[in-house]
């Protein structure tokens, strides 16, 4: 039986290969190394993906993409940034470097996203901003989070971390909120060969000040308007990206029916992560709840399949987070899903029989410990 990774980028750079090579030889050839055509041609048309109205500014990783954001809606010391405390930690990451302090939301147990219901009693004078996360590619309803903050001077900054190409009612995530966040880690479903990130607002003066802040603060050369930092997307990274980019549509589709795979072959008792009504999933990743967890996970991986979870420990709980105050119990939901969450092979690449297969293997163990 052949084994089933998690994930798998070697394939997709087998197939694009010699395009990539020529786009990184012709980079190197080109005399210009930094914010030169790749990264400027990419902006242009990853703001062309999203088909919003608005700017992209290629920056360094996602994590600096949400921090970069974050910090043009003027967001510092002394402020709040309401989140959720099962995302990845680079979302809390970036709150943190603008010096702000991040307040936790409790989670769907449906859709594991940040609970609008419970989003009111997380707000308060020191707000300056919302961070939804679209986690797993799934789409946190921005429309309706916006009419909750009730034209309060609070701005929303979208993780899309892992929502490359999700939409909500027709509309990219990515363009619902002020300003956004997008990661091309590897992994994600669109991936440069090393760190690279993305920051979009529909905002041309927001977008103006992300790009000052990127490197420096600078607007010409060598005068800081404001206080900036250094984070460029560098060429080499963009040039592989300009090759990748035309392939996401396919990607994403490719991804979406692999989810359907999985929708309809594994058994109905188990649990999945529920999409958003009225939104796109991206799936960026596969999750599914499950009582014994680890049992399940290491019965699997016996059998030559890999899985994941994302992520194991809520981020209120970590020690380097124990300063924000937060005690076991706080956010039942986020908590409880942690013990519970698995996340089933998914990449683009991946063939319907390797899914029909990662189904019949956990079936089968879900049957036999019933039955046990
Ligand atoms: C990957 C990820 C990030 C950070 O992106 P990097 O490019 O690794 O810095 C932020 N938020 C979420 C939800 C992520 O999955």
């Amino acid at each position: 039986m052949s084994a089933v990774p998690v994930f798998d980028y070697l394939e997709q750079y087998r197939a694009l290969r010699g395009e990539i090579l020529t786009a990184i030889e012709r980079v190197l050839s080109s005399g210009r190394l930094i914010l030169g055509a790749q990264v400027e041609g990419f902006e242009d048309a990853f703001s062309r993906f999203l088909s919003g109205t608005g700017e992209s500014v290629a920056v360094n990783s996602g994590t600096d993409a949400l921090a970069i954001a974050l910090m043009a809606c003027g967001v510092g010391p002394g402020d709040e940034v309401v989140t959720v405390a099962n995302t990845a930690v680079p979302t809390v990451s970036a709150i943190r470097i603008t010096g702000a302090i991040p307040v936790f939301c409790d989670v769907d147990l449906q859709t594991a996203l940040m609970d609008l219901d419970l989003l009111p009693a997380c707000l308060g004078p020191r707000t300056k901003a919302v961070v939804p996360v679209h986690l797993f590619g799934n789409v946190v309803d921005v429309e309706r989070l916006r009419n909750l903050l009730n034209h309060q001077e609070i701005r929303i900054i979208e993780d899309c971390a892992q929502a490359h190409g999700a939409r909500l009612r027709g509309q990219s995530v990515g363009t619902l909120g002020d300003a956004s966040a997008f990661s091309f880690y590897p992994t994600k479903n669109l991936g440069a060969f090393g760190d690279a990130g993305l920051c979009f607002s529909p905002d041309q003066r927001l977008a103006a000040e992300m790009r000052k802040i990127r490197m420096y603060g600078f607007e010409g050369a060598y005068y800081a308007e404001r206080e900036g930092i250094n984070s460029r997307m560098d060429e080499v990274q963009a040039a592989i990206l300009n090759v990748k980019l035309p392939h996401l549509a396919d990607y994403l589709s490719r991804r979406r029916h692999l989810a359907r795979c999985y929708d309809q072959l594994l058994d109905p008792r188990i649990h999945r992560i529920s999409p958003t009504t009225d939104a796109e999933h991206a799936y960026h990743l596969y999750v599914v709840r499950l009582q014994g967890r680890d049992a399940v996970r290491a019965a699997l991986q016996e059998q030559g399949i890999a899985t994941g979870i994302h992520y194991p420990y809520p981020i209120h709980l970590m020690r380097g987070y124990r300063f924000l105050g937060y005690r076991e119990g706080a956010l039942p939901v986020t908590e409880s899903l942690s013990g519970e969450i698995l996340s089933l092979p998914l990449y683009p690449e991946m063939g319907e029989s390797a899914v029909e297969r990662v189904c019949r293997v956990l079936n089968a163990l879900l049957r036999t410990r019933d039955t046990a």
